[in-house]
């Protein structure tokens, strides 16, 4: 038993290891790499994928988990062995679904349509990406028939990103979501604009104070570097050695709040229990955890009043040429506007789940085979203008904005808007945990709330299924109404002001 349970350990770890290296040379890839080493970088994530596809797949795993079966048995549910057993046997039978030949296709064909992708979106031309996009939607549907038989195609993808989660649950949050969301931007969007927001801010002053956030979020330099990048994300090679990225604009201070996003999912990964280091649940459980982490900084600490009277005064010494004239309260509405908008990632808080929903439906649409790809642009603009209320001027900005599909990310979508759901129920859980949290945030101390979310969220990793920790830590399932009641209560306070 020792011994099965010590080679698990060993596999699973040189297993950990190997994928900790290709999420270097992703990260090497968008951050630092030079245009030329494309296509050798390529040929080496895909030598480094089918080591990692062999070793997932082996036989050998099946005998350990045989034999490891009473051991499991005799462990509580939640303790790492038991967890880390039962984690790795359903990864490893999932990762058994899926012919070596197809997931490596799969690869190939996704990163040569992304860089179709990239210039279809610079041309704003979406005919020379559709076949593209044609055979990558097609390989997801051979991948969705690995899992047969299943009750919903979407599913299968979903599973990918939120383990146990199913398309008729989403249906149901997002059927509830959009009437309401839709009427709120109805009644909330604006036009007005804010010129003080459009800079121009120096970038190495917005490096500056971005720095002082990811500090005052708890992250330390000797664990986490912040670099630049074209689209941000995070990603960690080891629990002490976390990378996050971002972007910065003369033109505007979003590098502020892209900063506070990435830390939240820095800080999630961060913060999972050394004693599951090098293994499988050393990670984040599910998409939508990692999102509600980084919203609940990003949006429900990051866009609220208490913040910004600790952290404003320092942008506007920052910038007082032009901000210093512009009060706290000018300040924090700014950056709370509600406004129709095209492009997803530039969407304030309540009109981006409607972005998220559009997305939902037409993948649910293409992987049922009810809609054509052929059919995209045109069901994207249809469908756009009915939940947003303006026509979509050009691809661009419309059906070819995300990078998503050319990959064959199907399923991720909704796990953005259900992450920013779940970041209130989360929020009110730690608010009624931590007396005087307001205040601490308007001092700048934000140390009581990240020591909760590691207690409660972080430390996990993927011991537990999602739906597991979110019950835990909530008490119930993913709830929209008090993301609804927040919306209002923000409103609130804007039309009293
Ligand atoms: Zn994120």
């Amino acid at each position: 038993m020792e011994a099965a349970f010590s080679e698990l350990k060993s596999r699973l770890g040189k297993l950990t290891d190997l994928r900790r290296m290709e999420a270097l040379l992703v990260w090497d890839m968008q951050v630092f790499m030079p245009p030329g080493g494309v296509p050798t970088r390529a040929a080496q994530l895909g030598t480094l994928e089918e080591i990692v596809h062999a070793h997932m797949v082996d036989d050998r795993f099946g005998e350990l988990f045989e034999e490891l079966e009473p051991y499991a048995a005799s462990l509580a549910y939640d303790s790492d062995d038991a967890s880390l057993i039962r984690v790795a046997q359903r990864d490893w039978e999932r990762a058994r679904r899926v012919p070596a030949d197809l997931a490596v296709e799969f690869a190939k064909v996704a990163a040569e349509s992304y860089e179709v992708w990239v210039t279809a979106r610079e041309d704003s031309d979406f005919a020379p990406f559709r076949p593209w996009l044609e055979r990558v939607v097609d390989l997801r549907r051979q991948y969705i028939e690995c899992f047969a038989p299943y009750d919903d195609p979407y599913d299968v993808l979903l599973e990918d990103y939120e383990p146990g989660m199913r398309t008729s649950e989403i249906r149901e949050i997002f059927a509830v979501l959009a009437p309401e969301l839709q009427s709120l931007v109805a009644e909330q969007a604006t036009e007005e604009e804010d010129p003080f927001l459009d800079g121009p801010f120096p970038i190495g002053a917005q490096e500056a104070l971005s720095r002082e956030l990811v500090e005052a979020m708890g992250a330390t330099w000797d664990q986490f570097r912040l670099d630049p990048t074209v689209h941000p994300f995070e990603i960690t090679f080891g629990l002490g050695d976390i990378r996050l990225t971002t972007r910065y604009s003369e033109s505007e201070l979003n590098s502020l709040f892209t900063a506070m996003h990435e830390t939240g999912h820095g800080l999630y990964e961060w913060g999972v229990s050394k004693t599951l280091e090098r293994t499988p649940l050393a990670a984040g459980v599910s998409a939508t955890l990692h999102e509600s982490q980084s919203r609940l900084w990003e949006n429900v600490v990051g866009r609220s009043l208490p913040f910004w009277r600790w952290f404003y005064p320092r942008v506007q010494e920052t910038f007082p040429g032009r901000l210093g004239d512009v009060s706290l309260e000018q300040f924090h509405r700014a950056v709370n506007r509600v406004r129709r908008s095209f492009v997803r990632v530039d969407a304030d808080e309540t009109s981006y789940g409607l972005h998220v929903i559009l997305r939902f439906e037409l993948e649910e649409e293409l992987l049922s085979g009810r809609l054509a790809v052929a059919d995209l642009p045109d069901a994207w603009n249809t469908r756009f203008e009915e939940l947003m209320g303006i026509p979509v001027p050009n691809d661009a900005v419309g059906v070819l904005q995300d990078a998503h599909w050319s990959g064959g990310g199907f399923g991720y979508f909704p796990t953005y808007l259900l992450g920013t759901v779940l970041s209130i129920q989360i929020w009110e859980r730690a608010r009624a945990a931590i007396p005087g949290i307001d205040e601490q945030i308007e001092r700048g101390e934000f140390g009581e709330l990240h020591h909760w979310l590691r207690e409660n969220i972080y430390s996990l990793g993927r011991k537990l299924t999602p739906a597991e920790t979110i019950e835990r830590v909530v008490g119930g399932p993913i709830d929209p109404q008090p993301y609804l009641a927040y919306l209002r209560d923000k409103f609130e306070l804007f039309a009293t002001v």
